[in-house]
């Protein structure tokens, strides 16, 4: 899942400053997941920040709707009416979020409402963790199922470093060594010859090195005009 958290309350009552009414839009799939901005949090900023500006003599209107996903047409669309009716939207999804509001509705004005931050895992209540740095390029059956890109802090393709000590990392002693990890979960498979194997070195252009990626299926394509498609 994509993980983020909203930014400070003083961070949006400024950017929500020079405006009398607003729709803060939630998404109700990842950053619902991540206590970041779905329908609960939507309510308990658009309280903060109704309170925020009363007590500053401002008042904020606040219009509030949370829609199952904000990165798909088919939901962004009913949003039309609230935000025509407003400044300006402040967006609780993710970066993915905003910018398809931004792109579905060229004169509204589209306020990030949180902060982006990795695709992760929610481990336990409270603790989301970096799984995948979306190389273009898995290369998990080589390390036992544990991704060095997004885990080991060098992304090193060969590990560990030097600095491995006691299965933690040297960048921050918190840190479970990635390495010691795939190492760990190579040996419990009985296959730590990979261990032995070189992983040459890879071709980044399938990541963000070669500039913004896109996926192209002809075969998913139907013959409607470009503003009718999903996606
Ligand atoms: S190897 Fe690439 S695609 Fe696979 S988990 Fe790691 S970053 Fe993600
Ligand atoms: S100690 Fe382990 S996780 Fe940290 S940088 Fe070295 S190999 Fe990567």
């Amino acid at each position: 899942m994509i993980t983020g958290q909203q930014k400070p309350l003083a961070e949006i009552k400024e950017m929500t400053q020079p405006f009398h009414k607003v729709l803060i839009a939630g998404c109700g799939t990842c950053v619902t997941v991540c206590f970041a901005g779905g329908e609960k949090e939507v309510g308990i900023l658009a309280a903060e920040l109704r309170m925020a500006r009363q007590l500053e003599g401002q008042p904020l209107e606040i219009v509030e709707r949370t829609v199952q996903r904000q990165c798909e047409w088919e939901y962004v669309d009913p949003l039309q009416p609230e935000i025509e009716g407003v400044e300006a939207v402040v967006s609780l999804a993710c970066g993915i979020g905003v910018q398809a509001l931004a792109q579905r509705f060229p004169n509204a004005r589209v306020l990030p409402g949180v902060n982006t931050s990795f695709l992760g895992l929610p481990e336990k209540p409270g603790l989301f963790t970096e799984r995948c740095a979306a190389c273009g390029n898995c290369i998990l059956h080589l390390t036992g199922g544990i991704c060095p890109i997004a885990r080991c802090s060098k992304s090193l393709l060969n590990g560990p470093c030097g600095g491995s000590a006691e299965g933690h990392c040297e960048i921050d002693k918190e840190v479970d060594c990635a390495w010691q990890l795939i190492y760990d979960r190579l040996k419990a498979l009985g296959q730590l010859d990979l261990m032995a194997e070189i992983i040459p070195a890879k071709d980044w252009s399938t990541n963000r090195d070669g500039g913004p990626r896109k996926i192209v299926r002809e075969d998913l394509m139907l013959d409607i005009p470009e503003e009718g498609r999903f996606g």
